[in-house]
């Protein structure tokens, strides 16, 4: 172990202990019930099973991870809301602390930021209409999509088909209308997000996943650029998380009801290095 790194464990142990010493024992879930410090956490407010908000309600397996590392760092979740597009400046201005939003790992991205995780695979895939014949990507030249600006998804999808009609909103809950009443023929993004939105009351019967996935999402925890200390301390969390099984509970709570099926060869994933 080089000394950089030693010095980055040992403050990282200083942190966990010093946090412990302060910390609460009370579940954790919504906001403002972790105690300690107040630590800002960007999440999606427009994604069921992933990042919901409902008045002062948070839900969604990013918001449970969130909430389950929060309470290991004895901090106090604040959730702010991170769009796609908006996810590396809130970071880089200090707006959020952590970020949990469906955020990829990817090395563009981590110019700009750090990233602890991954704590979960995803894949990007596609909802189209129930009497859609559209199978995969494959299919999709000269067809209008929808999918979020400075997302993976977006770009992603224009390597794959040069000859599709892009339209790029904010969020992807903005696609669902045009999806449904047939001015856009599909939305892409990854299959976890996807099966959220199939699974809503108004959209059953209507919308369908169509389950051909064309990448490999993997979720990190976004964070400043550099913060080693504060990188390994939320792996340590997300390493407890799944020995404890509350990781797998989170996924089963999360993703169950929305039928959708974890990778389990993917899934929990193997943490990177903190760097
Ligand atoms: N995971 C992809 C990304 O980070 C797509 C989902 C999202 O935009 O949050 O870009």
């Amino acid at each position: 172990m080089n000394a950089r790194r030693m010095t980055a464990v040992a403050a990282a142990a200083l942190f966990t202990v010093g946090l412990a010493a302060c910390g609460s024992d009370d579940s954790g879930s919504g906001s403002g019930s972790g105690g300690g410090d107040p630590i800002k956490i960007g999440i999606k407010f427009d994604q069921p099973g992933l990042g919901l908000q409902d008045g002062g309600n948070y839900t969604g397996f990013d918001v449970d991870v969130a909430n389950y590392v929060a309470k290991e760092l004895g901090r106090t979740p604040e959730f702010i809301q991170a769009p796609s597009p908006q996810r590396e400046t809130l970071i880089e201005t200090g707006q959020v602390d952590l970020i949990f939003a469906t955020y990829s790992i990817t090395d563009e991205r981590k110019q700009k930021v750090s990233f602890a995780g991954p704590y979960f695979i995803a894949g990007q895939d596609l909802l189209v209409r129930e009497d859609s014949d559209i199978t995969g990507v494959d299919g999709l030249d000269g067809k209008r999509l929808c999918s979020v600006s400075g997302s993976t998804s977006a770009a992603n999808v224009q390597k794959e088909v040069p000859g599709v009609q892009l339209r790029e909103f904010d969020t992807y809950s903005e696609c669902l209308d045009g999806l449904v009443n047939g001015q856009l023929d599909a939305l892409t993004t990854d299959n976890t997000i996807l099966a959220g939105y199939a699974a809503q009351e108004q959209y059953k019967g209507k919308l369908k996943v169509v389950g051909n996935t064309f990448s490999e999402e993997r979720y990190g925890v976004g964070l400043k650029k550099g913060d080693t200390a504060l990188c390994e301390s939320v792996n340590k969390a997300l390493e407890k998380m799944v020995s404890d099984g509350a990781w797998q509970k989170a996924v089963d709570d999360n993703f169950g009801p929305a039928g959708f099926k974890v990778d389990t060869e993917t899934n929990p994933p193997k943490l990177d290095a903190c760097s």
